[in-house]
Parts: C-alpha cells; sequence; structure tokens
C-alpha cells in the first residue's frame, strides 16, 4: 500500500508521490492482494478536470495507485514543496508492469482503442502482438476494441472474467476508462488490478508515434503534440492555467499559515 505520507494534495485532488520503483512495489502487492485496485495516472489535465468533477475525484482519491504522469505535476509539486524526484509516465509504467507479468507468468487482458478494419486488425490486437515481440513469455488473455454501446458493457466485462486475466488495460481516454474499471470492479473476478492507458495500446501499435527522446527528456511531449496536431492548442492552454492555479493555490495556503502565526 502506498504510506499515507507519500498522499498529498495537488489542487485539493489525490497523487502518490512517489518514484518509479516505489510505484512497482506498490503494484506488486496490488496483484498479490485480493480484490481489485485501480491504478490512476494523472496529469495536469486530468487533475484540473477532477477539481470539477466530483466522481472523477473520489475515484482518484480510492485509487490503489496515484501515479503522476506530466510534467506540469513535476513542476507544481516543486512549488508545494513536494519531493518527486522523477515524472513516471504511464507508457513507461504499462511497459515494466508488462514485464512483471511476463516474469510471474501473469496474463494481461488489453482493452480499448479502434476496432478493425478492412486493411488491418484492431488496436489492441496489434498492440498485443507488438508486446509479445518485445516480451515472448507475456500471456495476453484476451483483447476487445474500446466503441461498443452501453447495453454491451456486461458482456465484456464477461468476458473478459472468462479470460481468467490478472491484470487489465482499459483504452477509453479519461475518464472514460477509469469510470469504467469503478463501476465493475465488484464484477472482476479473477482481475486483480487495472490501467487507464489513454493512447497508450496506439503507441504500442504503432497507430500513433510517441515524441521522440528529445522532447521526453526535456518533458516537452506536449510541444512535439502541439506542432503534429495544431488543433490541440486549446488543450495546451490547460497547462499554464493548471500552474497559475497551483501558484495561486500555494499562495493562499502560505497566506493563511502567516496568519495564523
Ligand atoms: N477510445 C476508445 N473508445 C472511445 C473513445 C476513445 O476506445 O469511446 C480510445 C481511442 O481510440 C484512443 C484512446 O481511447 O486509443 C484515447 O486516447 P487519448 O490519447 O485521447 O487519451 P487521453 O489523452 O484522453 O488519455
Amino acid at each position: 500500500m502506498v504510506k499515507m505520507d507519500k498522499r498529498k494534495k495537488i489542487l485539493g485532488i489525490d497523487v502518490d508521490i512517489i518514484n518509479k520503483d516505489e510505484a512497482l512495489e506498490v503494484f506488486k502487492e496490488l496483484m498479490e492482494k485480493e480484490g481489485f485496485d485501480m491504478i490512476v495516472t494523472p496529469n495536469s489535465e486530468i487533475i484540473e478536470n477532477a477539481t470539477r468533477d466530483e466522481e472523477l475525484a473520489l475515484l482518484i482519491s480510492e485509487a490503489g495507485l496515484i501515479i503522476p504522469d506530466g510534467i506540469g505535476l513535476v513542476y507544481a509539486s516543486k512549488l508545494l514543496g513536494y519531493e518527486l524526484e522523477e515524472r513516471v509516465t504511464g507508457i513507461d509504467f504499462l511497459t515494466e508492469i508488462l514485464a512483471y507479468l511476463e516474469e510471474t507468468g501473469k496474463s494481461v487482458y488489453l482493452f480499448g482503442s479502434k476496432p478493425a478494419d478492412e486493411e488491418r486488425k484492431s488496436v489492441a490486437e496489434l498492440a498485443a502482438s507488438r508486446m509479445k515481440e518485445k516480451f515472448p513469455q507475456l500471456r495476453v488473455a484476451g483483447t476487445h476494441h474500446g466503441y461498443f454501446k452501453p447495453e454491451n458493457e456486461s458482456e465484456i466485462v464477461a468476458e473478459i472474467n472468462r479470460s481468467g486475466a490478472d491484470f487489465l488495460c482499459v483504452a477509453l481516454g479519461s475518464p472514460k476508462q477509469e469510470k469504467f474499471m469503478k463501476a465493475h470492479a465488484q464484477e472482476f473476478t479473477s482481475v486483480r488490478a487495472g490501467i487507464g492507458v489513454g493512447g497508450s495500446l496506439d503507441v504500442w501499435a504503432g497507430t500513433v508515434k510517441r515524441a521522440p527522446e528529445f522532447y521526453q527528456k526535456h518533458g516537452l511531449e506536449w510541444l512535439y503534440r502541439f506542432a503534429k496536431q495544431p488543433s490541440r492548442w486549446k488543450r495546451m492552454l490547460r497547462l499554464p492555467v493548471f500552474m497559475l492555479k497551483v501558484i495561486a493555490g500555494s499562495k493562499d495556503r502560505s497566506e493563511s499559515e502567516n496568519s495564523r502565526e
């Protein structure tokens, strides 16, 4: 379990101030424990959304692991005096998880992203093949695309259960993927933990390219995405807005602390 003193608040939303190794230790404990636990990887945009979405805020606070993903959270932590050594990106953490699953013989179910069309297999199936190239002993219990009608949801849960998977990857975008896991948490029979991975299956499948290493190293993935997809500019503006809110919040906090002295 995440130690109590590692779970902090950013804009009032819970985040675990931990590095990759600590996160992996907690993950392994969740996989040993009975029942289903959710792993969330919020970035600044998701934290901001959660300040306006009570259901999302509650679901984050109840997660077994809340991994800070995104440079915005590293900056915010610095401002708030939290000791966050590094950013643990969801996609890197997923690779660590797959290595663990291969090593322990546990299986994964990939749920989400685009269905198959005339030209190619579904993104989840393509991702499964690429994962098996990298981790040859990895057991993929099953895959399902992420474009379904609400009335088919329980059939998908039943299929996941029939597959006997130990771990679940959900790629429906946030917060849809987290809300899906929360809604069915009590119904999973074999799955011990699940993670929302956003566009990570697309990256594994090769249908979307990740930013080159230079951008990753310098926390500039947002700039790369902006250059590729200028239509995302509105989403880009949310990072400075988030930072301003954190600055305003930390100022309020220190002023109220001063006035108490
Ligand atoms: N997606 C899906 N079903 C939906 C909506 C989205 O399977 O109803 C998939 C989509 O194909 C993509 C992923 O969810 O693979 C969302 O990726 P995005 O990069 O938008 O994730 P976010 O930035 O929201 O985490």
